[in-house]
């Protein structure tokens, strides 16, 4: 049988810790804000936007989506990412994806302060995460290896291959796994034949974005496959980019898996980011140089 590596217990407990640590910034008087950049009138987009909101608000988090049109001009989104950057009641910037035509995502990104990055947009929070200095990794990044610790997958010296190279994905996982001692193959849309990598691993992750490209054939019996792909059916549901039928030893459920703990450490992204801004402010309070005479 196939263990069914499910997402929505930990999604739940990790935002109930958010929750949690949200009260007691609001006990001092903090409420951690989330801002959210949208240029796009996508409406997969604006699902996904109101589903975070709606996460947010429940969790004590103040959110705010800055709607800019699917029309709006690169350097007016810059704009709005470093009014974000300088506000000091926004802790979280998300810069929503697609953008509008010409915008690079990497060089607007590149606008968020990288303490206020929790979905790692960055590319300084890429490097930083890959020089192994402090960062929000993207946030379905850290979701793959909060769902592999959950379910006690051990990383340590096994093979993990990753299919997918993106930046918000492919790229931070394989550094995530290499952190944690795993030796890692990155396979892309210019690997010749999956079928020379995949099967070696003994943890797989997918994101890719084409349903059905992960059959039986890619897979050993003992894998511990995460399908991170979210393709929409016809239907209006959700598949991943695995066959929901191979013979492994563990698969992540699409919809329910790696989604619902997504949305989930965006949260906690942003309390521990509001949380960090009260300690720095704290410390520049006490650090304060002493005013009055001293004779
Ligand atoms: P992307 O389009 O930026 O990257 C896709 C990657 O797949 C590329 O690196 C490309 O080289 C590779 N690729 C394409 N065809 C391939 C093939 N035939 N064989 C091997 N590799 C191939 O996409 P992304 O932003 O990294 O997202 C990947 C998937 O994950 C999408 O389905 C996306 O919707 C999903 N996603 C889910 C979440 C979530 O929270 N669950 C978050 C982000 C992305």
């Amino acid at each position: 049988a196939v263990r069914e590596l499910g997402g929505s217990g930990l999604a739940r407990e990790i935002r109930a810790r958010a929750a949690a640590d949200a009260a007691e910034l609001a006990d001092s008087g903090v409420t951690p804000g989330l801002a959210v950049v949208v240029a796009t009138d996508d409406e997969s987009s604006a699902w996904y936007v109101r589903s975070i909101a709606r996460a947010a608000g429940k969790a004590g988090i103040d959110c705010r989506t800055v709607d800019l049109g699917a029309g709006a001009e690169v350097e007016r989104i810059r704009a709005a990412l470093e009014t974000l950057s300088a506000d000091e009641s926004v802790h979280g910037i998300i810069l929503q994806t697609p953008l509008p035509a010409g915008a690079h995502f990497e060089d607007l990104a590149s606008a968020i302060d990288p303490r206020k990055d929790v979905d790692g947009a960055n590319p300084v929070s890429l490097g930083n995460l890959a020089a192994g200095l402090p960062a929000y990794p993207p946030a379905t990044a850290a979701a793959v290896l909060e769902l592999l610790d959950h379910h006690e997958v051990e990383l340590a010296g096994r093979n993990c291959v990753v299919v997918g190279r993106s930046n918000v994905v492919g790229k931070p996982v394989a550094q995530l796994l290499l952190q944690r001692d795993a030796t890692i193959t990155v396979c892309h849309r210019h690997t010749p034949e999956l079928t020379a990598f995949t099967p070696d691993a003994d943890v797989l992750v997918v994101a890719v974005g084409k349903p059905g490209l992960i059959t039986d054939k890619h897979v050993r019996d003992g894998a511990i496959v995460i399908d991170v792909g979210t393709n929409p059916t016809a239907d209006g549901g959700l598949v991943g980019d695995v066959d929901p039928s191979v013979q492994v030893a563990g698969l992540t459920p699409v919809p329910g898996g790696v989604g619902p703990v997504t949305t989930a450490l965006l949260l906690q992204h942003t309390v521990w980011s509001a949380t960090r801004s009260v300690r720095r402010l704290r410390h520049a309070a006490g650090a304060q140089p002493r005013t009055g005479s001293e004779h």
